[in-house]
Formats: C-alpha cells, structure tokens, sequence
C-alpha cells in the first residue's frame, strides 16, 4: 500500500497553500515573480527587525540603548531575558546571511526565459497538479477529509 500523506492540521494548511501557489501561478515567470517576491520580503521585513532590535541592545551605542529604553539604567529591567534576546539577535543574523545567498543562487534562476510553448507545458502541468478546487474531484476530497473524526472542521 503506499503512504498515505499526513493529514495533520499544519500539513493540510501546507497542502493547500502549495497547491494554491501552482494554480494561480502556472508559468515559469510567474513562479519565478512569486519566489522573487517572497524572498524579498523576508529579507526587508527580518532585516528591519533586526535593525531595530540591535539598536535597542544594552551593548549597542549607550546613547542609542538609553533613549530606546527610556532613560532605564539598569539592562536587567528590561523586558525579557537578555541571553534569549541575544541568542534571537544571532539567529536573526544567520537568516539574513542565508537569505542574502539564496538571493544570488536565485538571480541565476531568474534569469532564464523560456519559449511559450515551454509556458504552455507549464500550464498544463500545473492545471494537472494543483486542480480548481471547486471542480467536482476536489469537491469530493474535500468532503472525505471532513468526514475524517480525527480532524477539526
Ligand atoms: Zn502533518
């Protein structure tokens, strides 16, 4: 018997969104657009907050770290735990290193043309893969995954 994909909460959600993305983009340029997009957000939303949350570290510039914390002398009254908020600080560094050299794998990606016949495949596969969900076998799958008692909704 083949396995059966699992049908927790999260993987459905993870199912639904991977299938939205192929349907409502069915090209290779517009998959390209959509990673594009998404990686650029990332990187301008966690490199913001990192920003931000550095300037307001008690080892960042004291006149910086003093005005963002109100006046507050001691770093031990700040809100949170300064090793958690240091070890986030690190973690945030590493994503935005990573993020940066996905951009530059990704550029040579997105440098590619291909031909409208090529497209057209595309679009044919990804009707194949990621069908209407309104049209009737979804519809049924659907229904047989809400009947499943194991599972909200
Ligand atoms: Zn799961």
């Amino acid at each position: 018997m083949p396995e059966e994909p699992c049908q927790c909460p999260d993987c459905q959600r993870f199912y639904r969104e991977h299938d939205r993305l192929i349907r409502e983009n069915p090209t290779l340029r517009q998959q390209q657009e959509l990673s594009w997009a998404a990686l650029q957000s990332f990187r301008t939303l966690a490199g913001r907050v990192l920003e931000d949350l550095q300037k307001t570290q008690p080892d960042a510039d004291p006149a910086l770290a003093t005005a963002a914390s109100g006046a507050a002398t001691s770093s031990s009254a700040d809100a949170g735990d300064p090793d958690a908020m240091a070890q986030a600080l690190a973690d945030l560094e590493n994503i935005n290193a990573h993020l940066f050299s996905i951009e530059a794998l990704m550029e040579r990606i997105f440098d590619v043309r291909v031909p409208e016949a090529v497209e057209q495949k595309f679009r044919e596969l990804a009707g194949e893969l990621a069908p209407d969900p309104l049209n009737a076998d979804r519809l049924r799958l659907n229904r047989l995954l809400h009947q499943t008692p194991d599972l909200p909704g």
